[in-house]
């Protein structure tokens, strides 16, 4: 495989939120990118006006920036003054529909030559015509049977034809898929493909009520014009491939075709089927890599705001699809372009497993420095109103990081090393709240009040010692001082939340639970 002068692009179309199996793609160009010293192109493929949504392309730059994966070339920030659009990007614009004056060319050129027509047909037509199909029980395909009887200038006239192109602009230019023929394609990821033009569909690759190419067309220009030199993208284009091969021959580039190579799905974490947003609802776990709120309102989680770190995200996209060959798991950035090749991903389906993407996120959270994790909390402390010293916060968050998977789940599991408990577990209380217990709560209060220096090796010895001398129940006494200090069954070890709340508060909370239970 040619690994020379690679030039990959990420090309999405602003339809909505970039789905996690979009971010995927894009990884892999990058990575595939990265290794073979070559350019990463963003390319906003924007020509389908009908499904433009409005603040799509942000959003897909924000995520792609979010994840780390940077462009080398590609949709430029507004205000990007000339003389640097030109220099480090020589094939700008990026945005398709910035490009429409390139496209007309190539177009008529096909129409020219042979291997596209103008089609008059009306939506009225094309329903019929797909209802004349299902009639027979048969899927409507627009080819040779279709197109030998329908309005179209492979038998006009060419008056009527150019009559017809100015009357009014709800033509289309179609492509010419040749008869009788197989076309052979090759992909890096599933091999040899073959396909006969019977099954293929005559595709628009102009809307004149648009003046503006379909995708088909805008993005086999394009990859040519931007010498594209692999085609890495989602399963879900391959049935397009053979087109894409047509197209490159009718334009007589078959020389310069990039090498394709089809990602394979995400699928649902059952295995049946695409993974989809619904699948996500159900399930609780986000698809998409930022929050995003639609035109219309609703609200869609993301893997940025549910807590994820950037890191961890691209980690377990990076393995749905691709593995090492090795049982490595945890790669950086770094260590996933040293390690990709496109030999190692798969041809069937990824599976998504909403546990194990949590795992690789409380991995990265155990590799974070207590110091880091700190910076984290500190603000989610300060939403809760809490005054706290950075040490005590550092003290918390190594007591309880190996219990989370995301820092926001570490006032959940803290919120008693810094408020005393509001209320007592009924449960732990009808267990371990015994008439001997206040009794025993009190000698306990008399023993860490004692207890100098207030470290946990002293708390510890200390409780023991005297839980020994008086021959008592670690288990009881343990459980109950828990209730009186924590309020529920949860937690570290009991020294360790003394040592932090402090011989005071500790003291001042047994009193409260004295008083109370
Ligand atoms: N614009 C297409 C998309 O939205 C790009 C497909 C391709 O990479 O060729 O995914």
């Amino acid at each position: 495989m040619q690994t020379e002068n690679v030039r990959v692009r990420f090309a999405p179309s602003p339809t909505g939120p970039l789905h996690m199996g979009g971010v995927r793609t894009a990884l892999f160009n990058y990575l595939f990118a990265k290794k073979h010293n070559g350019t990463f192109v963003l390319r906003i493929e924007d020509t389908d006006t009908q499904r433009y949504v409005p603040g799509a392309e942000q959003y897909i730059i924000e995520a792609l920036n979010w994840c780390g994966i940077v462009p080398d070339e590609g949709v430029l920030p507004n205000g990007t003054p000339a003389s640097e659009a030109t220099s480090r990007h020589p094939y700008a614009p990026y945005r398709q529909s910035e490009r429409k004056p390139v496209y007309r060319k190539y177009a008529l050129q096909l129409v020219e030559q042979g291997h596209a027509y103008y089609a008059f047909d009306t939506p009225g037509d094309l329903e019929s015509l797909r209802k004349e199909a299902e009639d027979k029980g048969e899927t409507f395909l627009y080819n040779h049977s279709v197109r030998d009887r329908t309005l179209n200038s492979l038998h006009l006239s060419s008056d009527e034809v150019a009559r017809r192109l100015e009357e009014n602009n709800s033509w289309v230019i179609r492509f010419k898929v040749p008869e009788d023929r197989t076309v052979t394609m090759q992909d890096l990821i599933r091999g040899t493909v073959s396909v006969h033009t019977e099954t293929l569909d005559d595709k628009v690759l102009w809307k004149a009520q648009d003046g503006l190419p379909t995708y088909h067309l805008a993005n086999i220009v394009d990859d040519r014009l931007m010498q594209i030199s692999h085609v890495i993208r989602g399963e879900e284009w391959l049935p397009s491939l053979p087109l894409h091969y047509l197209l490159y021959e009718a334009f007589g580039w078959q020389e310069h075709r990039p090498l394709f190579a089809h990602l394979p799905l995400l699928l649902k974490p059952d295995g049946k089927g695409k993974l989809s947003k619904r699948d996500g609802d159900r399930m609780g776990f986000p698809v998409f890599p930022l929050q995003w709120l639609s035109p219309t309102g609703e609200l869609s989680r993301g893997y940025r705001e549910d807590g994820y770190y950037p890191e961890a995200f691209v980690n377990l996209l990076a393995l749905l699809g691709w593995n090492p060959g090795t049982e490595q798991e945890i790669f950086s950035m770094e260590e996933l372009i040293e390690a990709f090749s496109l030999d190692r991903v798969t041809r069937s389906g990824a599976r998504f497993n909403p546990e194990k993407a949590k795992w690789f996120n409380q991995q990265y959270l155990r590799n974070r420095s207590d110091a880091r994790l700190v910076q984290d909390f500190i603000p989610l402390l300060l939403e809760k109103e809490i005054k706290t010293t950075p040490l005590k916060a550092e003290k918390v968050v190594s007591l309880v990081k190996n219990r989370a998977s995301f820092v926001n789940e570490f006032w959940e599991l803290s919120h008693f090393f810094f408020i005393p408990p509001v209320s007592f577990d009924p449960g732990l209380q009808k267990k371990y709240w015994k008439p001997e217990i206040p009794g025993l709560m009190k000698q306990a209060r008399e023993v860490l009040d004692g207890c100098v220096p207030f470290d946990v090796p002293s708390i510890d010895k200390s409780l023991h010692r005297w839980m020994e001398k008086a021959q008592l129940k670690t288990g009881q006494v343990m459980n109950a001082l828990r209730l009186c200090i924590v309020g529920e069954p949860q937690g570290p070890g009991m020294a360790d939340i003394m040592a932090v709340i402090g011989k005071q508060e500790t003291l001042e909370r047994i009193d409260h639970a004295l008083k109370t239970l």
